[in-house]
């Protein structure tokens, strides 16, 4: 490809992302935070459409992960972080990127990302390419979020000192054991959470894909030492498995399988699962082989054994750990990536147009199914159309819309990617055909056909589809 068709690609695909982001404000799914006080850098705030979204995933990773299987068992672990917790890990010394800072416009880099970032004083050029640039040697500064807990006297006690996590992942390790005796877990296991973490991202970017506060979804799998590489393995397929259950197809995304010198020293294999972002092919999810290393860590640090006791062979032995690490708010954005579509369709008068459309899979859609009256000023239609929408609630969300032309209703659904619409009208109450008394019309959100359900079959029909 000539450097001319790779910029004009690179161009089409950016104002396609600006046409996503646009979206996602105007429909209320991704706000800036604090965006009246002018903006709080590196944090999102989800609208209406946007927290369903993000529930949904959530749910489903809950599901398939610990509600379907015998051997996860969930954890919700504080935020707020215990410093020697965050010592022992290494957090505390060397959780940290290269950071340059350029003596004349006074902005700062993250060093190892220099390529993909513009000068602030001429953007054309990259930092340290300008004419005035003068960047610094690299020097490490640290990602966390320190804090201090309670009111001491002094405010520089050093033992008031408190983070806020940085990933879920060491509350699990540090709460391993509390779970081996608490439950009837036993090796091979897992420990899973969902919960935000946090980072002091150099330069947050990409919209929400490196924020400063964003969720994470972690499994810690304990196993024994022999099976780490194996079930490695078939972790990063049952995650392969998991995003495309979502929607997002297995050729738009691509495996790394990190090479030496790259991973974390502790880890014997890594593999990133990355999406190709309209910004360019990124990690969603890291599945990494960490050894018996954070035990270790803990259990010298703590001073307190964290053995595992083999019931069966009487060993006692650390366990290994396998570790999927997903991050829930750049799998959104890869939904609402993949999601997003302007298509040309012909009305029925003959007129062509563009219709946007949400192309999510109906599990993960934010309203499941529209309901309309076909006219508002029909008592006994609103009456009927509410009468639905009152069976389905308890079940799923749905959005009761019943102004302006049903053509309008459909298209305000579809740009939000409702996968269902059904339309009350008179053949519903039984005033044209009689046979069609008690059916609606359901509209199908991809195809736009159209078929008429019975109202008593509705129910089932639309769980089996978003099950
Ligand atoms: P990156 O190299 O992109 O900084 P990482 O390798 O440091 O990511 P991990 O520490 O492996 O990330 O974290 C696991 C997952 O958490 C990532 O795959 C990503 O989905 C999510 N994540 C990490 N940092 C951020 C961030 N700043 N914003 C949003 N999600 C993040």
């Amino acid at each position: 490809m000539s450097q001319e068709t790779q910029k004009s690609t690179q161009a089409e695909k950016n104002a396609h992302m600006e046409k996503i982001v646009s979206l996602c404000k105007r429909r209320g799914f991704i706000f800036q935070s604090a965006e009246l006080y002018g903006g709080l850098n590196g944090c999102w705030d989800y609208g209406p459409l946007g927290a369903e979204l993000k529930r949904n995933l959530k749910d489903y990773w809950w599901r398939v992960n610990i509600q379907e299987r015998d051997d996860i068992v969930g954890l919700d672990g504080s935020i707020l972080t215990h410093q020697e917790v965050l010592k022992a890990s290494g957090h505390v010394g060397g959780f940290s990127d290269p950071m340059v800072d350029c003596k004349a416009c006074k902005a700062r880099f993250r060093a190892d990302n220099l390529d993909t970032m513009q000068c602030k004083e001429k953007p054309s050029c990259k930092p340290g390419e300008g004419p005035k640039c003068e960047l610094t040697e690299p020097r490490e500064f640290n990602l966390m979020f320190q804090t201090r807990m309670g009111a001491s006297s002094d405010d520089n006690d050093p033992a008031s000192i408190a983070y806020l996590r940085p990933e879920t992942a060491q509350s699990i390790f540090v709460q391993y054991k509390n779970v081996v005796d608490s439950s009837r877990v036993k090796v091979p296991f897992g420990i899973a959470q969902i919960g935000k973490s946090f980072r002091n991202e150099i330069n947050p970017r990409n919209y929400t894909f490196r924020s400063r506060e964003f969720e994470q979804m972690e499994i810690e799998y304990f196993c024994r030492p022999e099976d780490g590489m194996r079930l490695t393995d078939e972790w990063l397929e049952l995650r392969l498995r998991f995003y495309e259950n979502i929607g997002i197809p297995r050729e738009k995304l691509h495996i790394l399988d990190v090479p030496d010198g790259e991973r974390a020293f502790y880890s014997k294999k890594t593999y990133d699962i990355e999406y190709e972002f309209p910004f360019g092919i990124q990690e969603l999810e890291g599945v990494a082989y960490r050894t018996d290393y954070d035990l270790g860590v803990h259990q010298k640090a703590s001073g307190r054994p964290l053995e595992y006791f083999d019931e069966v062979t009487k060993e006692k032995f650390l366990p290994h750990v396998v570790e999927p690490s997903a991050g829930c708010d750049r799998t959104v954005l890869a939904l609402l990536c993949e999601a997003f579509e302007e298509e040309t369709v012909t009305d029925d008068k003959g007129k062509e147009e563009i219709r946007t459309v949400l192309r999510f899979h109906p599990r993960m859609a934010p309203v499941k199914c529209g309901i309309f009256p076909l006219l508002k000023n029909k008592p006994e239609l609103v009456e009927k159309a509410k009468a639905v929408r009152d069976t389905l609630r308890p079940f799923m969300n749905v959005f009761y819309d019943e102004g302006g032309a049903i053509g309008r209703r459909y298209r305000r659904q579809d740009e939000i990617g409702t996968p269902y619409g059904v339309t009350i009208d008179f053949d519903t109450l039984g005033e044209g055909d009689g046979e069609l008394k008690d059916t609606v019309t359901l509209r199908e959100r991809d195809t736009m056909k159209q078929e008429r359900i019975a109202i008593g079959d509705l129910l089932s029909f639309l769980l089996e589809k978003l099950r």
